[in-house]
C-alpha cells in the first residue's frame, strides 16, 4: 500500500509546528519577566553590609534580621545564610555551600578574636 499524504498536510503542520514554537517563546519570555519582577521585590528587602565577622553580604531590612548568600544574590538567587554552629562564626549558603565569617570568631576558651588577631574576652566586647 502506497501511503502517501497531501503536501497540502505537510505545509499545515509545518505552520503548526511554527505556531507552537513561538507560543513556547513567548511563554518563555513571560517567565523570565515573572522571574525578573519577583526578584526585584526579593532584592528591595536587602541592603549590602559588612557583616562583625568581616564578610560583605546582604542583610534583610525586616524581621526576622538574616543575611543572605552575595554569590547566590548576583545569579538572582534567594540563598538565606544558616549559622555553621562552630567557633569559627562563620554561616553557610544551603544553596551554593559558600560559608562566610559573619561573627567574629571565638575560641573554645570564649575568648573572642577580633579580625585584627588580638585578643580580647567575651566580658570586655
Ligand atoms: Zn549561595
Amino acid at each position: 500500500m502506497n501511503f502517501k499524504l497531501p503536501i497540502e498536510f505537510w505545509k499545515w503542520l509545518k505552520r503548526i509546528w511554527g505556531f507552537l514554537t513561538r507560543i513556547g517563546r513567548i511563554r518563555f519570555w513571560i517567565d523570565q519577566l515573572q522571574r525578573q519582577k519577583e526578584w526585584a521585590q526579593i532584592r528591595e528587602n536587602y541592603f549590602l553590609i559588612n557583616a562583625p565577622g568581616g564578610a560583605m553580604v546582604y542583610k534583610s531590612k525586616g524581621s526576622p534580621e538574616h543575611y543572605i548568600c552575595p554569590a547566590c544574590y548576583a545569579n538572582k538567587q534567594h540563598g538565606i545564610l544558616q549559622p555553621a554552629r562552630d567557633s569559627t562564626g562563620e554561616s553557610y549558603c544551603p544553596t551554593c555551600n559558600a560559608r562566610y565569617p559573619i561573627n567574629p570568631q571565638e575560641s573554645s576558651t570564649g575568648i573572642v578574636l577580633d579580625s585584627d588577631d588580638s585578643e580580647k574576652t567575651s566580658d570586655e566586647l
